[in-house]
């Protein structure tokens, strides 16, 4: 276990010594300039920051449906694309493990990494029932998903597009004023989403997988516990009985089941227990086309928002 652990911290390392040198001088030509982001959050955060910025093109590196990276396998179309790539966007944290040695083999691939300077949550994973069973998530035990939170996915954007005017100096400005029109954008919603959601702060919810807790942190909620298991499988039985307990045992409002997984176990827990069942996005899928793709974030938080306050609405009838 060690053995990996220490692999991962290594990539993780080679990636942010690499991105540590995406501020070196730029030619100062603003010739044309690709740029790859390593999944949907990072796709739909740069199309806003440096889509319709001329000369700029952004691709999306793996396929909208691919959810999460965790355990992504680059294929040789992945290659093609990254070494087509002058920058790629990284969100950070071990997302992006798997693209380390496909990034260390291009030593001219500028990296912006969008969570810089934001501080990373350790995984929780083990906190289902009050054992602390401490198991590796592979990632070196960070929680990566930061852009789950609207705040942090507005220091995400800063991030981007000063990352983007460090290595294209003669495109600052453009990248700056997108970035000052969305993160205006991003904030006006997490105003209404901190207000809307106040009735539900300090109470508990379940979720089916690791993404939440810096959203949860955000609007006060507490992640009662998290499901474990790998993408695309249900819950056992066991771990099903286990938390039917929990939601009887404790006070959980609502269970959440992602949309890029089956709902399947979150609804039985509904039918043993009668808690609030809900869906939220984190943002992982969706359009890949620029001119929906850009408001996919704001569109997905606008449908969590939703989500809970129909729960708080409940609530209070
Ligand atoms: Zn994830």
């Amino acid at each position: 276990m060690l053995v990996r652990v220490s692999v991962w911290v290594r990539r993780g390392l080679a990636l942010a010594a690499l991105a540590s040198i995406a501020g070196f001088p730029a030619s100062g030509l603003a010739g044309p300039l690709r740029v790859v982001t390593s999944f949907y959050p990072m796709y739909v955060h740069t199309l806003n920051v440096a889509g319709g910025v001329e000369g700029v093109t952004v691709e999306n590196l793996t396929e909208p449906i691919a959810g999460c990276l965790h355990d992504f396998q680059l294929t040789t179309v992945h290659m093609r694309r990254l070494s087509d790539a002058d920058v790629l966007v990284v969100n950070g944290g071990g997302m992006e493990n798997f693209i380390g040695k496909a990034v260390a083999q291009r030593p001219k691939l500028k990296i912006v990494e969008a969570s810089r300077g934001i501080r990373f949550l350790k995984n929780e994973a083990g906190h289902h029932h009050g054992h602390d069973h401490d198991h590796d998530h592979g990632n070196g035990d960070l929680n990566e998903h930061v852009w789950v939170s609207p705040e942090l996915a507005i220091q995400q954007v800063w991030n981007i597009a000063k990352g983007l005017a460090a290595i294209d100096p003669e495109r600052g400005d453009a990248y700056r004023a997108n970035a000052r029109a969305y993160a205006d954008k991003l904030e006006a919603l997490r105003k209404r989403m901190a207000t809307e959601l106040r009735p539900l702060s300090g109470k508990r919810v379940i979720t089916f997988h690791e993404a939440f807790p810096y959203f949860a942190r955000e609007f006060g909620l507490e992640v009662a516990a998290v499901v474990q298991r790998e993408p695309g499988t249900e819950p056992s039985p066991r771990e099903l009985a286990r938390t039917i307990d929990l939601v009887k045992s404790s006070k959980v409002v609502a269970v959440f089941a992602e949309p890029q997984y089956p709902a399947s176990g979150a609804q039985a827990i509904r039918r043993e227990t009668g808690v609030e069942f809900g869906v939220l996005d984190p943002v992982v899928t969706g359009p890949e086309a620029p001119e929906k793709a850009r408001d996919a974030y704001l569109e997905a938080m606008e449908k969590n928002l939703a989500a809970l306050t129909r729960i708080v609405r409940t609530r209070s009838e």
